[in-house]
């Protein structure tokens, strides 16, 4: 069942309309025809079956059928930071890291990071990310869209690891760490494991030691993903698939 993420002013009592691209698609390589039917999400709080009211190229006007239960999301907030890697491993990133249920990217800046920032690029790179996030969650029958930010640098990084309830660097060098205990002591503190954990993610050429300390010194916890050393961009894959696993969001009954 094809599905789209809408404003959410687009949602007017039982009516729902889609514009633009998601209207095209609909319209012209769907096909659809009035009673033709489809999930909308606003990506916030309601999401509903709907079914095509009329249709033309711009525009498709639905009528809600069903009101659905949104329990796709993990109860659990990761948000990945990922030092810029080179080529096009965060489109990689945050098209796998969607998948598996990320509700965030922010992409940093750190000492071994070989990526320049260029401004003017900046935007373009940032649309089709964003993009790649939006088709993924309408793949993964996501309730949202995790949202990316724009790079940050290092120690506006470490600022937002205050704000989490845990921060775990990624740290190859780091073998007393138990991720696993790690992951349980922020989720035995709350009744229905709503946490938000900080998971962040060296270059290709991975963090000095004095990174490490650094974020250590601002409330994070180093962690490693076992005796392998993971490319960059497979550890976020990795460290956000034992956060899920441990929180009991992937398979089973939760
Ligand atoms: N320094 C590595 C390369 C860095 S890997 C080398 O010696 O080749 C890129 C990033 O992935 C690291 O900065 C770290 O954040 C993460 N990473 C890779 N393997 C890891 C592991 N086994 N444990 C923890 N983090 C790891």
């Amino acid at each position: 069942m094809q599905r789209y993420f809408v404003a959410p002013d687009r949602f007017e009592d039982d009516r729902v309309v889609l514009e633009g691209e998601d209207a095209h698609h609909l319209s012209r390589v769907l096909r659809a025809q009035p009673g033709d039917t489809c999930i909308v999400s606003d990506g916030v709080s309601k999401e509903a079956l709907v079914a095509v009211v009329a249709a033309s190229k711009e525009r498709v006007e639905t009528k809600v059928v069903e009101w659905l239960a949104m329990t796709s999301e993990p109860a659990v907030d990761v948000w990945i930071a990922q030092s810029l890697p080179k080529g096009d491993k965060m489109e990689l990133v945050i098209q796998k890291g969607t998948e598996i249920g990320a509700a965030r990217f922010i992409p940093f800046v750190s000492e071994r990071t070989i990526v320049q920032l260029e401004p003017k690029k900046e935007a373009k790179r940032l649309e089709r990310w964003r993009k790649i996030a939006k088709e993924a969650a309408e793949q993964a029958h996501r309730n949202r869209i995790p949202e990316i930010e724009a790079p940050v640098g290092w120690k506006e990084l470490l600022k937002l690891a205050a704000a989490a309830d845990a921060s775990f660097l990624c740290y190859e060098k780091e073998d007393k760490q138990q991720l696993r205990k790690l992951i349980r002591e922020v989720l035995d503190g709350r009744p229905d494991a709503a946490a938000r954990i900080l998971l962040i993610v060296g270059p290709e050429g991975g963090f000095t030691e004095a990174e490490a300390r650094e974020a250590e010194a601002a409330g994070c916890r180093t962690v490693g993903l076992g005796k392998r050393i993971l490319r960059t961009e497979t550890a976020a894959l990795v460290g956000l698939t034992c956060i899920l696993y441990e929180s009991g969001e992937m398979g089973g009954a939760t």
